[in-house]
């Protein structure tokens, strides 16, 4: 199947890695960090650019584009998402690298960050098609990933069968079944229970605990979150189980806003059947960005990066956002919250809840031992319980906001890493 039109990106087109180096500068000058180490850790250390050929199903052959980087492999073997997005750039994918080197420093967890991006709309291709080409770019990158160098795992528009395909891909050409190659695997092959939910129950948690540390109540908190993809739909399904009201929410297709608290699973049945949030009954349906500014508690931004800029940042209304995905604020956005006194969960603790029981899940297939659910979802409450707890009490004792204390624990966990292990040779 060709590919046609391309589908609009609401975004600005602000550059995430420059704002990922901002945001990481600010953070090295709150600790007044080395000179040779601040201009380490804000480089992205090894960037694979591949350029690929697929066969369609119409026997035409079609070159593609796809990344690999890995910002910075101190801490451990890196770790990181898979995006197949039309606008995908080696820039998105550096800074999208980047704050996975923060986000599993700030988690505790033993990996530095890394992100890979196919540009391609899948929606756009057959399953066949995507099935080739999921094949190809992992084996173009295969040069790079491996249980012991750097473990791929979901992200935008890649699934569980995406990951499976890729860890077969790699096992093929071993030999021998290696399914701690990549992370977010269905579990007949080695995937973990609870990591389908795990960035939306990790968000979930964060919300519950923000709300116990500013003594606000969820049942007294209206909520509006954007994106409505794994990460949204989990973590609005679980903020609603916690007593949270959910009354606004959005996707691609479509906005919905409702007077009164909306049935989460029952929005989840209606985008499976019509593949948009877009016409739940019994709501009114509103443009896109109108779910951003709507007159709510608590926003989650739960799509793409740079959603809340310094064009919209002056009429977001929630007193608290929780950045469910990564990058969603650009550091321009973020004065401007700040100034206004809006509390923000920033990604790297907010959304760390995919990572952590991806670290699981490759703990689990390097032992061949699985755990249970239950057992998953009380190590990932606590993870992520820890992350933001380190968060708060840095940004407490510095008397700076979320964003800065999160970073200042997390750059100086890994500059704390760089200066033991030294610079080689
Ligand atoms: P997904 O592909 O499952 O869903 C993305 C959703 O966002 C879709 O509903 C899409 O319609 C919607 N969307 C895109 N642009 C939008 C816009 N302008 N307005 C409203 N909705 C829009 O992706 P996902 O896995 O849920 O990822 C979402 C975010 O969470 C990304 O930033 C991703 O990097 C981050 N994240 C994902 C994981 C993971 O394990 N999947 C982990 C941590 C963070």
């Amino acid at each position: 199947m060709a590919q046609t039109a391309l589908p609009r990106r609401a975004v600005s087109i602000e550059d995430p890695w420059p704002n990922a180096q901002r945001q990481f500068d600010a953070a090295a000058d709150l600790l007044d960090l080395d000179h040779g180490v601040r201009a380490l850790l804000r480089e992205a250390q090894r960037q694979l650019v591949v350029d690929f050929p697929v066969r369609m199903d119409d026997s035409s052959i079609r070159m593609f584009t796809g990344y690999r980087v890995q910002h910075n492999l101190v801490p451990g073997p890196t770790k990181g998402g898979i995006r197949y997005h039309p606008q995908v750039t080696l820039n998105e994918i550096k800074a999208l690298a980047m704050w996975m080197t923060w986000k599993c420093a700030i988690a505790g967890l033993p990996f530095g960050g890394a992100k890979g991006g196919v540009v391609v709309n899948p929606k756009l291709l057959s399953p066949g098609e995507l099935e080739r080409l999921t094949r190809r770019y992992a084996a173009e990158i295969s040069v790079l990933i491996g249980p012991e160098r750097d473990i791929p795992a979901p992200d935008v528009n890649t699934t569980p069968a995406v990951m499976a395909w890729i860890m077969d891909t790699i096992s093929m050409a071993e030999g021998y079944s290696v399914p701690a190659t990549v992370t977010g695997k269905p579990l007949a092959v080695g995937g973990s229970r609870g990591r389908v939910e795990a960035p939306g129950r990790g968000a979930a948690t964060v919300a519950r605990r923000i709300c116990a540390r500013l003594g606000r109540d969820p049942r007294q908190l209206s909520v509006a979150v954007q994106g409505f993809g794994n990460v949204g739909s989990t973590a609005a399904r679980l903020m609603e189980e916690d007593g949270f009201r959910i009354l606004a929410i959005s996707d691609t297709g479509g906005a919905i806003v409702s007077e009164t608290p909306l049935a989460v699973r029952e929005v989840i049945a209606h985008k499976q059947r019509t593949g948009s949030v877009a016409g739940f009954p019994g709501t009114r349906s509103v443009a896109g960005d109108a779910v951003l500014e709507a007159p709510i508690d608590v926003l989650v931004p739960a799509a793409l990066e740079n959603q809340i800029t310094a064009g919209n940042a002056g009429r977001i209304r929630a007193s608290l956002i929780l950045e469910a995905a990564n990058g969603p604020i650009t550091p321009a956005a973020d004065d401007i919250l700040n100034r206004r006194g809006i509390t923000v969960v920033p990604d790297i603790v907010a959304s760390a809840g995919g990572v952590t029981v991806s670290y699981f899940e490759w703990v689990q297939d390097l032992q061949s031992f699985f755990w249970e659910e239950k057992e998953i979802n009380a190590r990932l409450e606590g993870v992520m319980s820890s992350a933001f707890d380190a968060a708060w009490s840095a940004a407490q004792r510095l008397r700076v906001p979320l964003r800065l204390g999160a970073y200042a624990v997390a750059v100086q966990r890994v500059a704390d890493a760089t200066l033991a292990r030294g610079i080689y040779p």
